[in-house]
């Protein structure tokens, strides 16, 4: 079939939830796509930071097909070897104590809400608590998470949310303050806001929520479901500052294109909230995702993929910065690592389609923002190349 017609095709059957480019991606190597015309793209968006280790990594595949040949899935009633590695793995690279595995980010999410509100109900047996959660932040589009997540356009169709949810301006902590009181259970943030504008945390608002947390016995739950798996040159945001959450989330690169997500937790929180009966899932945390989650760990050992991503990271920053400094509808660079956003003063959607047209896949971040989220094996050369591709199409505009 020509790519046209399995674009029709797909418009008969699938419900119109996304404007999708009009491209079919048949396949991957390393940081580039092919669509079913053979037409090359270089990739920097990876699946929206996931596929961080690059397509085709033969090692990560083969780990994956011996799975399969043994088992795919058990349930969460049997223990299965996979997930007892993965979460010993996670465990270990985190510092957290307590794994809960999810099938995607925003699961892990409704997993940190429920924990948070038994906590506190296990502490006064009521039932009228509250979350602080941001402006602009994005947790994912479930009611649980969707509640949470500070865009309005994105919640207004489908209220009621679930209840007692404040909202407060990343780094502005007296924001924060402002909505805190004796029902609060817990504050949730993402370390860097991803499809909120790629605006990382500062380490001081960190600390001080921190610090408030601990004095008032609050949770702090940080959502590393973009920025963390090493996309900042560390493997949770966090670690940069060493500030340690009470409750975390993972997903996107976790498995890197497996579905899986978790939820962890410290000792303390572990052992006092969700219980046995309390939360559950049918498919979280099976053998195949599992083997993606332990294998994914290895290779990012093995192959220094956070030393890289630090290295790549830094570079990317420079090359935005020049072209911030070179073209005027660029309004500045903003992000962390390998988690970049161009702020631009128009909407970008027409320079995205034609650096689709050369051959380079980039993504939005809200109407104005260019975002760059590529695999954390990108290299020097194809940052340039990106780069290249992009100063043509900012010239051509
Ligand atoms: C993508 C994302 C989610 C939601 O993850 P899904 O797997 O799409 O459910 C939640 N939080 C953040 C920060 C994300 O970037």
């Amino acid at each position: 079939m020509q790519m046209k017609e399995y674009i029709e095709e797909a418009e008969k059957a699938l419900l119109h939830t996304y404007n999708r480019y009009q491209v079919v991606l048949e396949k991957g190597e390393g940081v580039y796509l092919y669509d079913t015309e053979g037409k090359k793209y270089l990739d920097f968006v990876s699946g929206i930071a996931v596929f961080a280790l690059g397509y085709g990594n033969r090692e990560y595949n083969d780990a994956l097909k011996e799975q399969i040949d043994k088992i795919i899935h058990t349930s969460n009633y049997y223990y299965n070897v996979p997930a007892i590695e993965a979460a010993k793995k996670l465990k270990e690279a985190s510092g957290m104590d307590r794994v809960f595995f999810t099938n995607s980010g925003a699961e892990a999410v409704e997993g940190v809400i429920k924990a948070a509100r038994k906590y506190a109900y296990l502490k006064d047996g009521k039932t009228d608590h509250e979350i602080i959660a941001m402006n602009h932040s994005f947790h994912g589009r479930t009611m649980g998470a969707l509640s949470v997540t500070g865009n309005p356009h994105y919640r207004e169709a489908f209220e009621p949310m679930i209840g007692n949810i404040r909202f407060a301006d990343l780094n502005d902590f007296d924001s924060v303050l402002a909505n805190v009181n004796e029902k609060t259970c817990a504050v949730i943030l993402e370390t860097v806001q991803g499809e909120g504008g790629l605006y990382p945390a500062e380490e001081d608002f960190l600390r001080k929520i921190r610090k408030l947390c601990d004095e008032r016995d609050i949770l702090m739950i940080l959502d590393e479901i973009q920025c963390g798996m090493g996309r900042t040159g560390y493997l949770y945001a966090w670690q940069k500052f060493g500030i340690k959450p009470d409750m975390m989330t993972t997903a996107k690169a976790l498995a890197c294109g497996v579905p899986a997500g978790a939820f962890l937790m410290t000792e303390k929180v572990g052992q006092n909230s969700l219980k046995a009966g309390d939360h559950g899932t049918t498919y979280g945390g099976n053998p195949l995702a599992c083997a993606a989650i332990c294998k994914v760990f290895d290779i990012y050992e093995k192959e220094h993929i956070l030393e890289h991503a630090r290295e790549a990271g830094a570079y990317l920053e420079e090359a935005l910065d020049a072209l911030a400094e070179e073209f005027d509808v660029i309004e500045t660079r903003r992000g962390a690592g390998l988690m970049q956003g161009l702020v631009c003063k128009e909407p970008v959607a027409g320079i995205i389609a034609k650096a689709m047209e050369k051959g380079l896949i980039l993504i939005n971040a809200g109407s104005n923002i260019i975002r760059f989220v590529p695999a954390l094996i990108i290299s020097k050369e194809h940052i340039d190349e990106m780069t290249g591709i992009l100063r043509e199409c900012l010239s051509e505009r």
